[in-house]
């Protein structure tokens, strides 16, 4: 089997700042828009990953801080499958993703960039996409692209989302 590459080996940062990074986005909605959040409810938030693999990657993440996916209550995570489902029509329909890769890393060895806050990825596929991804490696994707996608992806994230 040809494998090029982990779509979610590279994750999300974040800043060295105490504390977790999700539990800030959690808590500061007022930040919504400077995180990059797509989307919050009671049990969720959805936010854009700031080191992409491709362009519209994002993470669905509980508010809940845990390591452990198994700690999740089963609601809550049918609420996260739920949000991915809702997150790949979102990207086949409205972003013209041709395929889309889910994937969660779960600790360190597995991989995880923040080991103690579960989130799951999604990350939008073409065909002929790992040439791009060659090029760009771990270089950070930002500025206007980036907030342009964000852009394009929240004007029909509640839309999606909520349903
Ligand atoms: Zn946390």
């Amino acid at each position: 089997m040809e494998y090029l590459y982990a779509p979610w080996r590279t994750e999300y940062h974040g800043s060295k700042r105490d504390g977790c990074v999700f539990c800030d986005i959690s808590t500061n909605p007022e930040n919504d828009a400077k995180n990059r959040v797509l989307y919050r409810d009671d049990r969720c938030f959805i936010v854009m990953n700031l080191y992409p693999y491709m362009p519209g990657h994002f993470m669905i993440v509980p508010h809940l801080h845990t390591d452990a996916l198994e700690a999740l209550e089963p609601a809550v995570w049918l609420h996260i499958s739920r949000l991915a489902q809702n997150g790949v029509r979102l990207l086949k329909e409205y972003f013209g993703a041709k395929g889309v890769n889910i994937g969660m890393n779960l600790g360190i060895a597995g991989g995880a960039g923040i080991a103690e806050h579960i989130h799951l990825h999604l990350v939008p596929r073409w065909i002929g996409d790992t040439n791009f991804i060659t090029a760009l490696g771990d270089t950070r994707v930002f500025g206007h692209d980036f907030d342009a996608i964000y852009q394009k992806l929240l004007s029909k994230a509640s839309e999606y989302f909520n349903d």
